[in-house]
């Protein structure tokens, strides 16, 4: 038969997948000899099995009656003696803590008759009583689902009625017999008098508390499974009511918010467990309690030293003290903000207690990018007037534009509103301290633009009704005009109107050599554990860079070159004349000139980034984007000829214009002339990029450089297009003096690209992964749209847990990077492999990439520390150190 129920001593913390992590450590705790009240576990399984049958499992009371009766020996009391009663206290505790979530009731047991036995017992009669409702509501509340309210209405009423002392013990009774009477009204029938029965209802209703609405949504926000269970706690009764010399209290070994060395804590004086969490009453600091009770306060710390050093972290404890008496109610490894999190794991590795490898387990990536951006004062944030996807990280504080115009003749700060951006808004997105975006989600055009300049960004707040001509945008009736101030939250997404107040990043700082690591305990432990992943990490990290300026950015960020230069960007602002000509461009001899006039603008910024990444690989790709991107939209161009032919004059250029955008518009530019299809069609484009790069490098050589530039081409879909774009390359490679080798490969970023990765491979000396458009074709979800709109619904209904653009879809898009590199390096051993889509910096899936054998991720070279951190922590996983806790 099953075994359900395990007494405190049977268990210990190996064991929370049985018992639930409360559970486990009061078993932990009870074998380390600390005071825990005696007690036991009604294991997960019960619960699962009552879930799955709708009925209790056969025998699990009896079980549960075996148990109590050890309790009841140990203490020489019996649940409901009417001299000596023992009272039980009732807790859920499933495997991960879900705070607040579910139920517990205390005081189990007490009854018309065992009331008068505890008054006795405790030489406190107002106590006896006040426990007595306490147990009503409780009771009534959990099992039964009577609104708390209903009885804080009767509560509240006698308090006002009641002298200066509270209510006396007959008026206590008195109100007993009202909440019976709420309780019955309510329910059906009287409260329940056997104890037995109250305390078989009460672990029935944590049972059901599993289930319950508001644990279910915590549970799909936090992916907990959700076929766990919960395990019950039973527990003997102590009281911190008993008067000044009783009381309850929460405490740490370390600060939670800065992780600083001490016991932190908050202690209230003759009061039950749930006035502290409820936050009826000031609680105190834990100074009160050394003051008023030294003895009591030093056992406190002792075991909280003791803990500390049994579990090697930080742990947080609920204790009473009942008459002088200390008693441990709970601990855990315990919460902490990302700050303490770095602190602590440095301080740990420091004290010997952990090894740095584990430290590195402690921490994650995710961790340190929230502590990269400044931050809004969350004392101080107000409503959100609208909220949309958090795409690029930081707190932005300006005044609203909604141009490219206005945005850079304005005083900074400005926040870019835009419907969407597109790569003619780059001047604004510069200028602007944040980009506020109505459509787009996470790798739309802002979001991938502002990621890589590190600028804050919220896209896809759909309530946004953005008019442009009229200077504002409207959120239901409200009016927010240009030069309104707004503050832009690009982690959570919220939008809010006013000024903000902004906490800058000593990290950010740090990282950008403005302080040196020693300067605050907080640089010095991310400056330690980024350099402890440093030296273990397998995986290379390279930065996705098109510009000098960023190249060296995020070399001095630790990018160990440029994975992917994309050299669309290389074409806009005054350059856009150029490649307009050549769209237009008017048979062979036109295409040719435009090329030249292009070409010396190529090799001098390929000069620049080589100079930047001297000695490290730098990724230049072949120009990807479709061409009328660097067009005029068809609609303002259609608009401003519509308005010149009304006026009777000639459209001019933009007629011209027009006629090419309508020649090159396509249905699904995404999947049109685009990539190696563009240089494919476009005779010369891709020769004189390719020119440009290994003039460029030349160039380097004889300066007395190391240039290590690589050519990529993009979006791939057969060994063909490779080799045909491979025959004109190399010839062009051939014809350049002076240049270093130049290795050729691919990027992998369709499936069918990964389905033929051993014939591609032949063709490519590396293959870069596109997690990006590949995951944007797998899914058949466009990048530009998917999040701004059903993917939304889709995280709030469970069918996805996170956005497969954010973080990489293993089981699909991971199948075939898996099979990919497989067959690549099948057909070519030294392939190398990287990626360079977002994913590349995004700390789950590094850990995925770590695992798939991958040589290097590349991503935005803010998030170059995020993944030397994943990098560190994936290679201490795979060498099998894993977090003791
Ligand atoms: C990708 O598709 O993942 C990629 C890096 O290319 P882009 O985002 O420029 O399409
Ligand atoms: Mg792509």
């Amino acid at each position: 038969m099953t075994r359900y129920v395990y007494d405190f001593i049977d268990g210990h913390r190996g064991m929370a997948d049985l018992l639930g992590g409360k559970g486990a450590n009061l078993a932990e705790m009870t074998r380390l000899a600390l005071p825990v009240p005696p007690g036991f576990t009604v294991s997960t399984d019960a619960c699962r099995a009552y879930l799955a049958d709708g009925a209790v499992p056969p025998g699990l009371f009896d079980e549960v009656n075996a148990h109590l009766r050890e309790i009841e020996v140990r203490l020489d009391r019996r649940l409901g003696d009417r001299a000596e009663p023992l009272l039980l206290a009732v807790r859920s505790g499933g495997r991960y803590s879900m705070p607040g979530m579910m139920e517990t009731i205390l005081d189990i047991g007490l009854n018309d008759a065992t009331v008068t036995g505890l008054a006795r017992l405790s030489g406190d009669e107002r106590f006896a009583w006040d426990s007595y409702r306490r147990l009503i509501q409780m009771f009534g509340r959990t099992v039964h689902g009577v609104p708390a309210e209903e009885f804080d209405r009767e509560l509240d009423a006698l308090h006002a009625t009641a002298g200066p002392d509270g209510p006396t013990a007959e008026q206590l009774r008195g109100l007993v017999e009202t909440y019976k009477k709420v309780f019955a009204d309510r329910v059906g029938h009287d409260f329940p008098q056997a104890p037995h029965e109250q305390l078989y209802l009460a672990i029935r209703a944590v049972f059901e508390s599993w289930n319950a609405h508001r644990a279910v949504l915590y549970r799909r926000r936090e992916h907990i499974p959700d076929d766990l269970g919960t395990a019950v706690n039973v527990m003997a009764m102590v009281f911190g009511n008993l008067g000044p010399d009783s009381g309850t209290g929460v405490a740490f070994t370390r600060d939670p918010a800065t992780g600083t060395p001490g016991v932190y804590g908050d202690y209230l004086p003759d009061a039950q467990g749930e006035d502290v969490v409820a936050g009826g009453r000031n609680t105190m600091g834990l100074a009160e309690l050394a003051r008023t009770d030294p003895t009591s306060y030093r056992r406190l710390t002792e075991i909280m030293g003791t803990l500390e050093r049994h579990y090697r972290d930080l742990c947080d404890v609920e204790f009473t003290v009942e008459r002088g008496r200390l008693w441990m109610l709970q601990t855990r490894v315990g919460k902490r903000t990302p700050a303490a999190a770095f602190v602590i794991a440095a301080q740990l590795a420091e004290e010997g207690l952990i090894s740095w490898d584990e430290a590195l387990t402690r921490v994650s990536g995710a961790q340190l990018a929230q502590l990269m951006f400044p931050t809004f004062d969350t004392d101080a944030t107000p409503e959100p007037l609208a909220t949309g996807v958090g795409a690029s990280p930081g707190a932005a504080v300006g005044r609203v534009v909604f141009d490219n115009a206005a945005a850079t003749a304005a005083d900074p700060p400005v926040i870019l509103v835009r419907r969407e951006t597109n790569p003619d808004d780059l001047p604004g997105m510069i200028a602007a301290a944040g980009i506020l975006t109505a459509r787009g989600g996470k790798t739309s055009h802002a979001a991938v633009v502002a990621r890589g300049m590190g600028r804050t960004c919220v896209c896809g707040a759909e309530a946004l009704e953005i008019d442009p001509e009229r200077g504002e945008f409207t959120v239901g009736d409200r009016v927010v005009r240009a030069g309104d101030v707004i503050s832009i939250d690009g982690t959570t997404g919220r939008v809010y109107l006013g000024e903000v107040p902004v906490r800058p990043s000593p990290v950010t700082r740090y990282l950008a050599g403005e302080l040196a690591p020693e300067s605050d305990r907080l640089v010095t432990a991310v400056d330690r554990l980024l350099r402890h992943a440093d030296t273990v990490r397998h995986l290379g990290v390279r930065a996705n860079a098109d510009t000098p300026h960023d190249a060296t950015r995020a070399r001095a960020l630790g990018a160990g070159g440029v994975g992917l230069c994309r050299t669309e960007h290389m074409f806009l602002g005054e350059r856009r004349a150029l490649v307009e000509r050549l769209i237009l461009a008017d048979g062979p001899a036109e295409v040719a000139a435009a090329l030249a006039d292009l070409l010396p603008l190529q090799r001098a910024d390929f000069v620049a980034i080589l100079r930047a990444m001297d000695g490290l690989p730098v990724t230049v790709r072949l120009l990807d984007p479709p061409l009328h991107e660097f067009l005029p939209a068809l609609p303002d161009l259609a608009a401003r000829v519509a308005r010149a032919e009304a006026l009777g004059q000639a459209p001019g250029h933009d007629g011209v214009l027009l006629a090419a955008v309508r020649r090159l518009q396509e249905s699904n530019p995404m999947l049109g002339l685009r990539g190696v299809r563009l240089g494919l069609t476009v005779p010369g484009l891709f020769a004189m990029q390719v020119r440009a790069i290994a003039e460029a490098a030349a160039q380097r050589v004889a300066e007395g450089g190391d240039p290590r530039p690589e050519i990529m081409v993009p979006l791939v879909v057969d060994v063909r297009e490779l080799a045909a774009v491979r025959a004109e390359v190399d010839a062009v490679l051939a014809e350049v003096p002076g240049a270093p080798p130049i290795p050729v490969g691919t990027m992998v970023e369709t499936p069918r690209a990964a389905l033929t990765a051993g014939p591609i491979a032949r063709q490519a000396e590396f293959f870069s992964l596109g997690t990006n458009d590949l995951t944007q074709t797998t899914w058949a979800f466009s990048r530009d749209d998917g999040e701004g709109s059903f993917l939304g619904d889709y995280l709030d209904r469970g069918i996805v847990d996170t956005s497969p653009f954010e973080t990489l879809d293993p089981d699909g898009v991971g199948r075939l990077i898996r099979l990919a590199v497989s067959e690549g390096r099948a057909a070519r051993p030294e392939l190398a492999v990287g990626v360079c889509g977002e994913h590349g910096g995004d700390p789950d899936s590094v850990e995925f990439f770590a695992d798939a054998g991958l040589d290097y991720v590349s991503c935005s070279p803010y998030r170059v520390p995020i993944a030397r951190l994943a990098a560190g922590r994936a290679a201490v996983a795979q060498a099998g150190v894993s977090d003791s806790r």
